[in-house]
C-alpha cells in the first residue's frame, strides 16, 4: 500500500490552505527547489554546454517519459516529454491522420478542452477544405465512429464534469472501423489508472503540471504504440527527432521509435523540477491512488449534498464514471469560489457555472475534505459569497 502520509510530507503546501486544484496545477514538491538550484549551480553553472552529455540532459525527455509511462500503462520506450500539450495534440493528430490517407474526418466531442479542438481546427485548415473536424456530444461519440473517420481524438476525463470515457471500448470500436485513436490524458495521468497498452491505444498525449506536479509550464508528453512508432511520421520534424541530429544533414530522416516525436531543445530546468515530482510518483501505486481518490470524492459529494442544498452535482454520481475531480453547479459559482479561496480552500471555476474540486491522495486526506466542506457550508449557508469583491473576474479563473 502506498504510504500517503509520507507522500503528503514530500509537498510544500502553505499553512492553512486546503488545495483542491491539483487538477490544474499540482503543488510544489519539497525537493524541487534544491534540485533545480543544484542543477543550475553544478550543471549549468559549472558544466556549461558539456552538461548535455555529462549531466545526461539529452536523455531526460525519454527518461522522464518512461517514469510517466509506468503510471499510464505504456511500454518502456514509448513515451517522450517535451513541448506543451497543445503542440503534442497537433503532432499526434497530424501524425495519426497520415496513417489513414484516404479519410478526411477527425471526430471529437463537445466536452473536449477547447485548445484540443482549436489545434485540430488549425491543422485541418492548413491541410485543406476537404478536411473536417466533427464535434458531437460526449454520449454520442460511439455512434459517430464510422468508416469515414480517420482519427478519433478524445480527452478521457472531461475537464469540467470529470466524466470518464471508456477508453478500451471506444478504441476497440475505432479500430473495428479502421480509425486511429488519439487520447488526451491531461486529467488522467496521475489521477486514475490508465492502461494504454492493454487498451491497444494508438497515440496518447498529456501534460505534467496537473496531477503529475511538474510545475507551471512543465513539459507535455506523447505516447505512440510500439506497432506504429517506426511508421508514424512525426509531423513536427524538428532536429532533435532526427535520426542523427548532430550530422546536420539537410534532409530530415526520423529517428527510431519514440525519439522521432522530439522536436527541439528540451526545457531542462522544468524537466529537473518534474524529476523531483516523479520521485514522489515512484513511491505510489495508481491502484492505491484510485481507491483513496474514490473514498475522498464520495465523502466530499455526500457531505456537500448534506450541507449545501444550493449546489447541484455536475459530475457523474457513479465513481467508476468519473475521474479524480468533482464539480458542482451554482449560478454564482465564480463568487462562491472566490470566497472559498479567500478562506484558504482552493478550487477553481469553469464557465458558465462550474465549481471544480480536484482530489489528489498524494497530499489530500479525509481531514482536508471535511475541513473544506465545513468552510463551503459556511459560505453557502450564510451567503458569504454575496460580496462585491468576490464578483470581479480575474484573468485566470
Ligand atoms: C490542461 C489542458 C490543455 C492545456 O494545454 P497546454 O498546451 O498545456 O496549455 C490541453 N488539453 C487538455 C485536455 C487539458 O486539460
Amino acid at each position: 500500500m502506498t504510504d500517503f502520509a509520507a507522500t503528503k510530507a514530500m509537498f510544500d503546501l502553505p499553512e492553512g490552505v486546503i488545495y483542491l486544484d491539483g487538477n490544474s496545477l499540482g503543488p510544489l514538491p519539497r525537493a524541487a527547489g534544491n534540485r533545480v538550484g543544484e542543477m543550475m549551480a553544478k550543471e549549468w553553472g559549472q558544466m556549461l554546454i558539456t552538461g548535455w552529455n555529462k549531466a545526461g540532459w539529452m536523455a531526460l525527455p525519454t527518461g522522464l517519459g518512461d517514469r510517466i509511462g509506468r503510471l499510464i500503462g505504456a511500454e518502456p520506450g514509448t513515451v517522450v516529454t517535451g513541448d506543451t500539450l497543445s503542440i503534442k495534440v497537433y503532432q499526434a493528430v497530424a501524425s495519426a491522420l497520415e496513417l489513414c490517407p484516404n479519410r478526411k474526418v477527425v471526430l471529437s466531442d463537445s466536452g473536449n478542452f477547447p485548445s484540443d479542438l482549436y489545434m485540430v481546427d488549425g491543422l485541418l485548415r492548413s491541410l485543406g477544405p476537404e478536411y473536417e473536424l466533427r464535434v458531437v456530444a460526449p454520449e454520442d461519440v460511439a455512434s459517430h465512429i464510422t468508416e469515414d473517420v480517420a482519427v478519433l481524438m478524445l480527452t478521457e476525463v472531461d475537464y469540467r464534469s470529470g466524466r470518464l470515457h471508456d477508453m478500451k471500448a471506444l478504441t476497440e470500436l475505432a479500430h473495428a472501423n479502421g480509425t486511429v485513436t488519439v487520447w488526451d490524458l491531461a486529467h488522467s495521468a496521475g489521477a486514475i489508472p490508465v492502461d494504454l497498452s492493454g487498451c491497444n491505444a494508438d497515440f496518447a498525449v498529456g501534460c505534467t503540471y496537473k496531477y503529475l506536479n511538474g510545475g507551471p509550464g512543465a513539459p507535455a508528453f506523447i505516447y505512440v504504440a510500439p506497432r506504429l512508432a517506426d511508421r508514424a511520421r512525426p509531423a513536427l520534424s524538428g532536429w532533435l527527432g532526427h535520426e542523427a541530429p548532430f550530422a546536420f544533414d539537410l534532409d530530415y530522416r526520423p529517428g527510431s521509435g519514440i525519439e522521432r516525436m522530439r522536436v527541439g531543445t528540451p526545457p531542462i530546468l522544468q524537466m529537473t523540477a518534474l524529476s523531483a515530482a516523479m520521485d514522489i510518483w515512484d513511491r505510489a501505486e495508481m491502484a492505491d491512488v484510485r481507491a483513496i481518490s474514490i473514498e475522498l470524492t464520495e465523502l466530499f459529494i455526500a457531505r456537500v449534498e448534506a450541507s449545501c442544498p444550493e449546489l447541484e452535482l455536475a459530475s457523474p454520481r457513479d465513481p467508476n464514471q468519473r475521474g479524480s475531480q468533482v464539480s458542482f453547479r451554482f449560478a454564482e459559482g465564480y463568487a462562491a469560489m472566490q470566497a472559498l479561496i479567500a478562506r484558504g480552500v482552493i478550487g477553481d471555476f469553469r464557465a458558465p457555472d462550474i465549481m471544480r474540486f480536484g482530489f489528489t491522495p498524494l497530499y489530500i486526506d479525509e481531514q482536508d475534505v471535511e475541513g473544506a466542506v465545513d468552510i463551503l457550508a459556511d459560505i453557502m449557508g450564510n451567503r458569504l459569497w454575496d460580496a462585491p469583491e468576490y464578483k470581479v473576474r480575474q484573468r485566470v479563473t
